[in-house]
């Protein structure tokens, strides 16, 4: 079973850094979800990454950096590109830029592509970076395929086992993914909806986000193409207007839901409203209402606004038929 250390103890940076050195992955809390880090220069390190995870590796790994100038190192930044840096990190916002002839991001991170994926964290994550002096790669902390960690609980549930050390840093206060975004010849895509919404990077940039999903065999892998992705073990039924016998419901704002008294559980993303509570609490009620012995769950309407669109993205994966 990992060892599980708080992030509030001193000696915790040391442990994560020698674990690091050794090549091993650390789960490591960050302000979107709990990732599951490794040095992003060192093929052995990244491949413990895709075996704890049993992730397809024709899936790229996003590269954190705990400044602009490490990210430069591996990357190229068009203008553009650096407007959004300083205008967004640290935060939730990935940036998919071309590779730097001269960088180190591994191959096996980038999946062989010629750009790859890089955001800042905020907080420890970013101080662990830095200490540690290299790229971090981290996905999700949670075997592929399943919801994303929320908490050290969420993360020893899923890896416990498969894994040596576990960082607590509490609960992540944005609760879902970053946004990816490409930057290509002045042209912004949106590769996956996320923590900072689309409309905010729209403001900053002066220019629309293209939401048109990748051609169908294009080399580049979003998790847009990996339609089944987030899901619980219990069936996931959208745009519930009611609540059929042996469900739990997930419901979001104040207006009821026709039957949910006779649920089998009621969680409330956001009683108030407020879809950036909706997303902190989003994965942590999938996972309860799984917990709870349902037999299916269903879904009231979420708003598609600013973070609504990360929302309704991850619970349309949740609901997407299984491999
Ligand atoms: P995560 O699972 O949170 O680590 O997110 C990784 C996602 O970032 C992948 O599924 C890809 O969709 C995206 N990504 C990473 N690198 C690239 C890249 N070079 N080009 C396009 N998307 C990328
Ligand atoms: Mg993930």
């Amino acid at each position: 079973m990992a060892r599980i250390l708080s992030t509030l103890d001193p000696d915790t940076l040391t442990q994560a850094c020698d674990a690091l050195r050794r090549g091993e992955p650390v789960a490591v809390p960050t302000e979107t979800v709990y990732g599951l880090a490794a040095d992003a220069t060192h093929p052995g390190a990244i491949t413990a990454i895709y075996e704890a995870k049993g992730r397809p590796r024709f899936n790229p790994l996003i590269s954190h950096v705990s400044d602009i100038d490490m990210a430069r190192a591996h990357v190229r930044f068009s203008p553009l590109a650096e407007k959004l840096a300083r205008a967004f990190w640290p935060g939730a916002l990935t940036l998919v830029l071309p590779l730097e002839p001269s960088g180190a991001i591994h191959p096996l991170a980038t999946a062989g592509l010629a750009t790859a994926a890089v955001r800042m964290p905020q907080g420890f994550a970013r101080e662990l970076i830095a200490t540690f002096g290299r790229p971090l790669a981290a996905p999700s902390a949670n075997r592929s395929g399943r919801v994303s960690p929320t908490s050290a609980e969420h993360v020893a549930e899923d890896l416990g086992e498969r894994i040596g050390l576990i960082l607590d840093g509490g609960r992540c206060p944005i609760g879902v993914e970053s946004t990816i975004v490409a930057v290509e010849d002045g042209r912004l895509r949106l590769l996956r909806p996320g923590g900072i919404a689309a409309e905010a990077i729209e403001e900053i940039a002066g220019l629309a986000v293209e939401r048109q999903q990748p051609q169908p065999g294009e080399a580049v892998i979003a998790p847009g193409m990996l339609t089944s992705h987030y899901a619980p073990q219990a069936a996931v039924r959208l745009n519930a207007a009611d609540v059929r016998p042996g469900e739990a419901l997930i419901r979001f704002g104040e207006a009821p839901v026709a039957g949910e008294d006779r649920a089998h559980a009621v969680f409330n993303l956001s009683p108030a409203g407020d879809l950036r509570e909706a997303a902190a609490n989003l994965f942590d009620f999938l996972k309860r209402a799984d917990a709870s012995g349902a037999s299916a769950i269903a879904v009231a309407p979420v708003p598609a606004h600013g973070l609504g669109e990360a929302i309704n993205d991850r619970l349309e994966r949740a609901a997407a038929p299984r491999p």
